[in-house]
């Protein structure tokens, strides 16, 4: 084997933990070698939510209108549907907006979706390809095909070795930090000896179990299903559950069913795949499996620790969620945002010991906020089983169907229309975060309250001038310049301390009001790190905000 060669920070895992990593390192110049071991970016289809949160980050870094551009057609609208079986009754349908309406919304809302960006209803699949593309062209190096196999913590550095999947090469590499971004099997924390806590396996009726995830193409299913198109289908009935969003708007579904106790995924044949596809329908209808796949969902398990000295752990590895609520990749995204700019300071020598320890204070508690929201929402859904009449063309059957159309419209209310979910995450008790001794809102699922009590995100605005509040911020810190106090001594105590801070003053009617300050420190993840109406602290609030 050559000699190690050197690399600032080595990511094990190319899913969206890893890819949005590896642009966050790189577009602060800092060298990243990411290896992973399948042979490029998702075949599968896997999440297929982007939150609005997530996308504020991805127009941070100036690709939101990108992934807004893929995945359905703009005008494929993207409701959630429940239905005895797809072809059934329709029991409950959640409208919300096309990606065409949500774009031209946005600036129009206020309140809980204040925002610069609202959700995108779009595969993981294509939302990888983007991230690689951008982690590429930010000079990322990205090595696929192989993985991990070998790391040790030793004089200041992280020693490793990577193999290449068909075993023709082995490097050995010499890393300041190498982070586990590789999934819910992470060999990274099975070695660091971490644990998840939580609960595991939760059974339910839906979202608890075995659960089989089938990636097909039914050209023909909005010809044979008597319903307007969504874009998250439902069943509900005694039989067999099941889920199935739309990938493309042309005829691709990710198809996810409910196995039995007792059914064993290896044991199921392309036929009898076939078969549970068409149950859900309620009708023969033509479809090609282009792939077939078994998870577990009803997990609720966060690490008990984000990493050890120059190891860290991120995304899945740190922490496993039941889809409900589509938040196991978005909590993934903002693991790498919270964790990409303090390596960054880290490695360039500006941080203090505090900062790279907050990532796992204030991520962990995040994870364990967003897992047990993730729980109640499958808990809502997966422990109401159907009536055995809910099929039934009787009155009793109709009397079913209208009480089951009941519970999950408000369901579907509760699932996905989540502003406090995406937007109230908070860093309170984080070492880095100064408190002003104000409350912060109540963290609630379905309502924001915009506030800039340190810890949280900055409270949207719209400027005069048509821009997002968002867009005047800085690349790195932002000190928002409200009120008469002077910003002179941040301006100064930054560039003592080597941070790159941008002091605006932007103008938007009430923006003083919603602040509710003069001088608002904001941190390259946009979070409020510190507010006041006087700058003679700047040196130690940044010194305290840099984990000194
Ligand atoms: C069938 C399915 C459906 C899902 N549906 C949803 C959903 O609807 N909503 C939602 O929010 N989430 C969903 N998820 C979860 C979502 O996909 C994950 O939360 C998300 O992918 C986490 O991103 P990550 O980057 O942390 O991990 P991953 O995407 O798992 O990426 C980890 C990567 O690391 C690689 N790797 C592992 N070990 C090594 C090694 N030793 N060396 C190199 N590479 C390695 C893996 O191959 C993988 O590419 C679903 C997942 C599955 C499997």
């Amino acid at each position: 084997m050559e000699a190690a060669a050197r690399v600032p920070v080595l990511i094990a895992g190319g899913g969206p933990c890893g890819l949005m990593l590896a642009i966050e390192l790189s577009r602060r110049g800092i060298g990243v070698l990411l290896v992973d071991d399948k042979p490029g970016t998702t075949f599968n289809p896997q999440a297929n939510a982007t939150q609005a949160r997530t996308m504020e980050h991805y127009r941070r870094l100036g690709f939101a209108d990108e992934i807004r551009a893929l995945g359905m057609p703009p005008d494929y609208p993207t409701d959630i549907a429940y239905f005895t079986r797809f072809a059934g009754h329709e029991l409950a349908r959640y409208r919300l907006p096309s990606a065409r309406e949500a774009r031209a919304r946005v600036a129009g809302l206020s309140g809980s979706w204040s925002a610069a960006e609202l959700p995108h209803r779009v595969s993981q699949k294509f939302v990888e390809r983007v991230l690689r593309a951008k982690a590429e062209a930010a000079g990322a190096k990205l090595l696929y095909g192989w993985r991990l196999v070998r790391f040790a913590e030793e004089e200041g550095a992280v020693s490793a070795e990577i193999e290449a999947v068909d075993g023709s090469a082995r490097r050995a590499l010499r890393a300041d930090y190498l982070v586990g971004a590789d999934g819910p099997r992470s060999f990274v924390r099975a070695l660091l000896g971490i644990r998840y806590g939580g609960s595991s396996r939760v059974p339910r009726d839906f979202m608890g179990g075995r659960m089989y995830a089938l990636y097909l193409r039914c050209p023909r299913f909005h010809e044979e299903v008597p319903h307007a198109p969504a874009w998250m289908h439902v069943t509900y009935n005694g039989d067999r559950r099941a889920f199935m969003a739309a990938v493309d708007g042309h005829g691709e579904f990710a198809f996810h069913t409910q196995l039995r106790d007792g059914e064993n995924e290896d044991g199921i044949t392309e036929a009898r795949a076939r078969d549970m596809f068409e149950h859900a329908v309620g009708r023969p209808v033509a479809a090609e499996i282009l792939s077939r796949s078994a998870w577990t969902a009803g997990h609720a398990l966060v690490a008990e620790g984000f990493g050890r000295g120059r190891v860290l752990i991120a995304g899945d590895a740190a922490h496993l969620f039941t889809p409900a609520g589509g938040l196991g990749y978005n909590t993934a995204v903002e693991d790498a945002v919270n964790l990409g700019w303090k390596l960054a300071s880290a490695l360039r020598g500006i941080a203090g010991p505090a900062l790279l320890e907050s990532y796992g204070v204030e991520r962990g508690a995040l994870a364990r906020r967003n897992t047990a929201y993730a729980r109640r929402l499958a808990d809502s859904l997966g422990y109401r089983p159907a009536p055995p009449e809910l099929e039934d063309e009787t009155p009793a059957g109709e009397a079913a169907r209208r009480e089951a159309g009941a519970h999950l419209e408000a369901h579907a209310r509760m699932e996905f229309n989540i502003p406090g979910i995406t937007f109230g995450g908070r860093y309170d008790g984080s070492p880095v975060i100064v408190p002003d001794g104000t409350a912060p809102p109540p963290d609630e699922p379905n309502r924001y309250e915009p506030s800039a009590c340190p810890g949280g995100r900055p409270p949207h605005a719209w400027l005069a001038d048509g821009r997002s509040l968002y867009d005047s911020f800085g690349p790195e810190w932002t000190l928002l310049h409200l009120g008469p106090a002077s910003a002179e001594p941040f301006a100064r105590a930054a560039e003592a301390a080597g941070m790159d801070l941008r002091v605006v003053s932007p103008e938007a009617e009430g923006l003083r009001d919603l602040y509710q300050r003069d001088l608002v420190l904001i941190r390259p993840d946009h979070m409020v790190a510190w507010r006041g109406n006087d700058a003679g602290a700047a040196a130690a609030v940044l010194a305290r905000a840099m984990g000194h």
